[in-house]
């Protein structure tokens, strides 16, 4: 085998490409990654990181990268359609708290970069890549300079709207008439140690995140069509506020706040390998934020791969797409389950009294809404997270 065979192009410098670069590079292998901002731009995001995704930076050696720079949350506040709110803490694991944080994303990314570059990964500001052509030993990446460069293993991480699932021909069209729009508002969270999510019983969502420059990170995802019909995204979020009992009084909303909205929310693929290449992130497909594990999602798919490709590499194998299919099978393993929780979630989101119904079930105990969150968060497998709530 070359060395051109294991040399790395990652398209994207999110936290999938990030970390993917940073795990990849410390490992040996000659990693460019390709971002297409000239800087780390803030995206349209809850800013909320769940504990399992948390662990994945301590599994990397990375164990204070988290709690050096941003607030830990303990637990979610549920809002629903009645007026209720159900405190769901994260469950105990191996007898220790576990919590996740409220972060700042161009602080996260920003470091994830960096230690992905003293790593030894090129990191490629400003560079967008827009083209590919499949080559004999791997591909070549085009970028909208005209620049063209050549890698042996081409790793999309280049999010929802994915150039490279669209030149691979894996992007499916489906999409959710659903939009995101996003904001920071001065205010007040109920309590700093807690996330917060509204569910107004249409489908529509908010989520409310301390965020750690003094404002509240504010997402509401609800149908495009509502957005319309409320004037817009101004009218729609002012619409969601006044439904809510004491939103309005908590957050000093005023229209003069820049929105920034992202559509659609989801992102389909019909698979997410090719020869030579591999999605990760959300470039490989995401159901919907609702359950605000799209970072989760994003590092641990780039973890998985990164395992796979170093198994590859000391195994002394050639097969690279003998170890991106491993990955594709673990991945569609370890998200089977959470997916349909995912479909279901949407179902019930549009039924105001069933979502009353399962709050009222789950606030019942601390141990169901501990075993909820647990279950939403990747603690533990949906089948064990039902159990916990059924049977305690
Ligand atoms: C409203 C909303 C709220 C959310 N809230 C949460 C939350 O609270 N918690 C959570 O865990 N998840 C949340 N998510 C999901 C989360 O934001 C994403 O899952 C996460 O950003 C995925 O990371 P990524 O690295 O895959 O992609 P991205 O973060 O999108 O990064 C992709 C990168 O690729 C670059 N790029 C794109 N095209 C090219 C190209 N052609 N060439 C080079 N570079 C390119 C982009 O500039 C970008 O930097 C939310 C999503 C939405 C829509």
């Amino acid at each position: 085998m070359t060395s051109e065979d294991f040399e790395i192009a990652v398209v994207g410098g999110g936290p999938a490409g990030a970390f993917c670069a940073y795990l990849l590079s410390r490992a040996g292998f000659s990693v460019v990654l390709y971002e297409a901002a000239q800087t780390i731009q803030r995206k349209v995001c809850g800013e909320y990181l769940s504990p399992s995704a948390s662990r994945l930076f301590e599994d990397a050696g990375l164990p204070d990268f988290l709690s050096d720079r941003f607030p830990a949350i303990e637990g979610i506040l549920f809002h629903v359609p009645d007026g209720r709110t159900m405190e769901a803490r994260f469950p105990e694991q191996e007898g220790r708290p576990c919590h996740g944080y409220a972060l700042d994303r161009v602080v996260m990314e920003e470091a994830l970069l960096k230690a992905a570059r003293e790593a030894g990964a090129e990191i490629r500001m400003g560079c967008k890549v827009r083209s590919l052509r499949r080559e004999a030993k791997g591909w070549e990446l085009l970028l909208e300079t005209g620049e063209k460069n050549n890698r042996g293993i081409l790793i999309g991480a280049d999010g929802r709207h994915s150039v490279v699932a669209k030149e691979l021909g894996l992007r499916l069209k489906y999409a959710t008439p659903r939009i995101a729009l996003h904001c920071f508002i001065p205010g007040q969270m109920r309590d700093a140690r807690f996330g917060e999510m509204y569910f107004y019983g249409d489908g529509a969502f908010l989520g409310l995140n301390a965020s750690p420059a003094g404002h509240i990170n504010f997402s509401l995802v609800c149908e495009a069509d509502q957005a319309k019909k409320k004037n817009g995204a101004k009218g729609a979020i002012a619409h969601y506020l006044d439904q809510s009992h004491d939103l309005r009084d908590r957050l000093a909303w005023n229209e003069s706040i820049p929105i920034h909205s992202t559509y659609p929310v989801n992102h389909s693929v019909s698979n997410f390998i090719d020869h030579r290449a591999v999605l990760i992130g959300d470039a490989g497909g995401l159901y919907d934020p609702l359950t605000g594990e799209g970072l989760y999602l994003a590092l641990w798919s780039a973890s998985c791969l990164a395992t796979q490709l170093i198994r590859m590499k000391e195994e002394g194998s050639e097969e690279v797409d003998v170890y991106l299919k491993k990955y594709a099978r673990l991945k569609t393993r370890h998200f089977r389950w959470k997916n349909r929780l995912s479909v279901f979630f949407q179902w019930v989101l549009k039924r105001p009294k069933t979502v009353n119904r399962i709050a009222k079930y789950l606030s019942a105990t601390p141990q169901r809404s501990e075993a909820f969150i647990g279950m939403m968060g990747h603690l533990y497998p949906p089948s064990t997270g039902l159990r916990k709530i059924l049977f305690g």
